[in-house]
């Protein structure tokens, strides 16, 4: 493929969630920020992908029409994985993770719906084959704190038929209230998001053994500290998963072989082109992949479809807001917890562009 263009389409999409939208971001959080790119072969191919611009749009919008987009225009691409790794060691110099990796993300995941549109297949059968066509999925809650909340919106999600419930909620009031809401038959997971000292971890961790947790999501900081991670799975004897802030498989090569979830993020680890190395990861380590997916735009269906191809990814992630509207309205929402694979080239994704208008920021 030869790249005649790279757009970049910044997006703020409002959304309802039930909370009183304080917990899991720096300030209150009432809309999805997007760093959508459009890649335009020369022959008139359209790819979508988008970077991880949750708090930081302006910065990830910047790192790809600054930073990415000249090395990608006029360039012949035959091998993206080859590809990939030049854009990494083109521009290493601005550190390899965070904003710079969210910028290759959203350019390789385009030239990957690109590839597999001219292949005329699903992305899935372009990288390995469709090896399943209904993905279980989870409900992941946002951060409620008021223990009623909690109890109330893990009902609901439970009587919508998903089977995993993920809490965000840091006290243990609010974590039993979960489990209340779940009842007993439901895999009740919860996200700290690096909240808990080590001191604080250690004593609460009983409680989530008490409370048959299935797994502690990034308990303490910092997420990528493998050996206290590995340490807490080990004493407690409750899964630890980590990884959604990881990039590159260089990271995950530390944290596999110590946790049983390893949790990639398409729009931020890479692209699909890291996303798949990190699958061969956990499995030469033997953990498992849980991928991180709480957003709605290309990402979301690279992560459909990745999760399609590799068997290793366990459950996909539903992140349970109300966005004001879907960019593509056949999104494959869950219903009755699970998820079914759409059979379009490509990722899939085909956004109203009257809707791109509307939300642009
Ligand atoms: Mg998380």
């Amino acid at each position: 493929m030869k790249i005649r263009s790279v757009d970049v389409i910044p997006l703020q999409v409002p959304f309802e969630d039930g909370s009183a939208g304080t917990g899991l971001m720096p300030t209150k959080w009432t809309k999805l920020d997007m760093a959508i790119v459009r890649i335009e072969t020369t022959d008139g191919v359209v790819g979508w992908g988008d970077g991880f611009a949750y708090m930081c749009r302006r910065a990830t919008v910047a790192a790809i029409e600054d930073m990415v987009a000249p090395l990608v225009v006029g360039q012949e691409i035959q091998d993206i994985p080859e590809f990939n790794r030049h854009l990494q060691q083109r521009l290493h110099l601005h550190g390899r993770y965070g904003i710079t990796t969210f910028a290759i993300s959203a350019i390789d995941i385009a030239l990957w719906d690109i590839a597999a549109k001219q292949a005329g297949v699903p992305l899935a059968e372009l990288i390995g084959g469709t090896k399943r066509t209904s993905l279980p999925a989870y409900a992941s809650l946002v951060r409620y704190t008021d223990p009623e909340l909690v109890r109330s919106f893990t009902a609901k999600s439970v009587s919508e038929g998903y089977e995993t419930v993920k809490l965000h909620e840091i006290a243990l009031d609010a974590i039993e209230a979960g489990r209340k809401g779940a009842g007993d038959k439901i895999k009740l997971v919860t996200d700290v998001n690096c909240n808990w000292s080590l001191e604080e971890t250690h004593a609460i961790m009983p409680h989530m053994k008490r409370l048959n947790l299935y797994w502690v999501e990034e308990p303490v900081f910092p997420p990528d500290d493998a050996e206290t991670l590995g340490s807490l799975q080990e004493q407690y004897g409750v899964a630890i998963a980590s990884g959604e802030n990881a990039c590159t498989t260089v990271e995950f090569e530390r944290t596999a072989p110590k946790i049983k979830y390893i949790q990639p993020s398409v729009i931020k680890v890479g692209g699909v082109t890291e996303f798949m190395k990190v699958c061969d990861v956990a499995e030469k380590h033997g953990s498992i992949v849980m991928p991180h997916a709480p957003y709605f735009g290309p990402g979301y269906w690279a992560s459909v479809q990745l999760m399609a191809a590799r068997e290793i990814c366990e459950q996909f992630e539903h992140f349970y807001i109300q966005p004001e509207n879907y960019l593509d309205a056949d999104i494959p929402l869950p219903r009755d917890g699970s998820v079914q694979v759409p059979n379009k080239p490509g990722i899939g994704f085909e956004p109203d562009t009257e809707l791109l208008d509307r939300y642009r920021a």
